[in-house]
């Protein structure tokens, strides 16, 4: 026997209808990229959605076909993923931080039909577009004031190009599964792979995310994004806040401490979301100018493990709340987030910034594993750690244009990390499965060794990487990026990380370098580093021999 429940498909033009209804006056502010601050609503971002959505339909994109963005958060870039899922077309966030010929590799292999993109990308563009031949059309996220003299094919400025329709149209009718947006993972190896959300993911996802121990908006919310909405989905802010009809922030270019600031101050932001770096830049603004945090209740910081020192300062110094949250590309993107169960909830001091270096506990719709190398499930007691896989309805089961299925006999992605889970289900990456040192027989975790090397007060970013020895197979080396006008000897950083983990765990080297090389999204790039340093010397290995 079937429920006798009303057949209401989850489509994601549902949500933008909702907030337009419900929360029709709230507030969507931009720094925009021609400069100034611009206001809108959500009644009025629907209303707009709806105008490209006819606008594309003129032109002729159908259910399934790919739009790409190349933008940064904006109202617009907000109106452009709800119009163009309202006809049932696909979002493509393009990452513009990638290495050119990977924009122009992505761009090709989703064979993405329309572009939209900021003022600023348009030099890169220009560059690119003999190598984009699909792209029929360049749409520039202006107005017509602010165009300018460009040579890509059928450029327009968006505000004239939807002004050429009337807004008389309705949302197109299709299937909750049907293909919603598209991103592509970094592809530290080989080429990008792209994530294909559906209607279906991204509506249950939204509605994960606001669970009260996620992000859990609500209406009287100011939710500000940091995080682009070219990273991982924009970490499903673009859904759960109209859900909850929370207002938003976006800051536009600008992602530097000053201007984030600003926003946070000027609009009254309760909650935000971005990379460690992002809030690196915005503490030592604070600190340089002495501001305070008073509107802001809660930042989430997860793409790479969250600093020990940035979740202190934040809560003892800023009265503010950090999450520490974990997730992928691959999974919509939120897996974990650490807030606190009743098990944890009295912890305080150092013993609460401990559970805190976790990246958390999964909420429903999300499930986890952790297996050997057999396959065979491990404990979870907190200290034995093995690959950690995944399931759930927002989770990917294949890469587009990839015939092979990526899950196992039981259903679950391999996220490609090593992590330890504990008996109250907290979940803690210990390593990426390719960085991880192998040192004689055993595991050493490369961020554990980070996390406590930037608790130093000379350093200002650090990795580990597994440097070949004769003995042990690999044993680690610390590199060292020290802060602005400081110095330190390898065994002043040595000693103050001596007796805080096991001692075989102790690096064998330090080498202090200018700057450590990021990928695309602010990860450290362990396979430049590894190559960097593949012939290194440790002075244990020299005297094994
Ligand atoms: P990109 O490289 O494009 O940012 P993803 O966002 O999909 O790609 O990267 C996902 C990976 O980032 C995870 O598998 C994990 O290794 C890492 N990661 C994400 N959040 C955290 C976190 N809080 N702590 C440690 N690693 C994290």
């Amino acid at each position: 026997m079937l429920g006798l429940m009303q057949d209401w498909p989850l489509l994601c033009h549902r949500i933008i209808d909702h907030a337009a209804i419900n929360h029709a006056e709230r507030p969507i502010v931009t720094r925009s990229i021609e400069g100034p601050l611009h206001a809108t609503t959500y009644a009025e971002v629907r209303a707009r959605a709806l105008r490209l959505a006819q606008r594309l339909d003129k032109d002729g994109i159908r259910l399934g076909d790919r739009v790409a963005t190349l933008a940064w958060n904006t109202w617009r870039h907000l109106e452009a993923w709800y119009g163009i899922m309202g006809i049932g077309a696909i979002y493509h966030t393009v990452n513009p931080r990638l290495f050119h010929d990977q924009i122009a590799w992505i761009v090709n292999h989703a064979e993405d039909r329309v572009m939209l993109a900021d003022l600023t990308f348009i030099p890169l563009l220009e560059k690119l577009a003999d190598k984009l031949p699909a792209i029929e059309r360049y749409v520039v996220l202006t107005d017509g004031a602010h165009m300018p003299q460009t040579s890509l094919k059928n450029a327009v400025s968006y505000e004239d190009w939807i002004s050429e329709v009337d807004g008389d149209f309705a949302w197109k009718k299709f299937d909750e599964n049907t293909a919603s947006g598209m991103c592509y993972t970094s592809g530290t190896t080989g080429n990008p792979k792209g994530v294909v959300y559906s209607h279906r993911s991204n509506v249950l996802h939204g509605l994960m995310a606001n669970n009260s121990d996620m992000k859990g908006y609500s209406s009287r919310d100011v939710v500000m994004p940091v995080v682009p909405m070219f990273h991982a989905n924009c970490w499903a802010m673009m859904f759960a806040a109209p859900i909850a009809g929370a207002s938003m922030v976006m800051p536009g270019a600008k992602l530097d401490g000053a201007s984030v600031f600003e926003l946070l101050d000027r609009y009254k932001v309760t909650c935000t979301a971005a990379v460690p770096t992002v809030w690196l830049m915005l503490l030592q603004h604070l600190e340089g100018t002495g501001s305070k945090l008073p509107h802001l209740k809660k930042v989430i910081i997860g793409g790479s493990a969250c600093p020990r020192a940035v979740a202190k300062v934040f809560q003892d110094i800023y009265g503010v709340e950090v999450i520490h949250a974990w997730g992928m590309t691959e999974m919509s993107p939120l897996g974990t987030a650490c807030t606190f169960k009743p098990e944890y909830a009295a912890l305080a001091g150092d013993a609460r910034l401990d559970i805190q270096q976790k990246q958390g506990q999964s909420p429903f719709m999300v499930e986890m594993k952790i297996i050997d190398d057999a396959g065979k499930r491990l404990p979870w007691d907190g200290k034995t750690s093995g690959r950690l896989k995944v399931r759930g309805p927002c989770v990917a089961r294949a890469y587009f244009k990839e015939d092979d299925g990526l899950l196992d006999e039981e259903g679950f992605f391999d996220t490609g990390d090593v992590s330890t889970i504990d008996r109250y289900g907290y979940m803690q990456v210990t390593d990426r499965a390719k960085d991880v040192i192998k040192s004689g027989g055993e595991w050493i975790s490369s961020i554990d060794l980070e996390n406590l090397a930037v608790g130093h007060p000379k350093v200002a970013e650090a990795a580990v990487i597994g440097v070949k020895h004769p003995k042990w197979d690999e044993r680690p080396l610390l590199v060292v990026v020290l802060r602005k006008d400081q110095s330190a000897t390898r065994d002043e950083i040595l000693k103050f990380m001596c007796g805080k983990v096991a001692n075989w765990w102790m690096p064998d080297d330090v080498v202090f370098v200018d700057e450590i090389p990021h990928t695309a999204t602010g990860k450290i790039q362990k396979t430049v580093l590894r190559e960097r340093f593949k012939n290194f010397v440790l002075p244990s290995a020299a005297a094994a021999r």
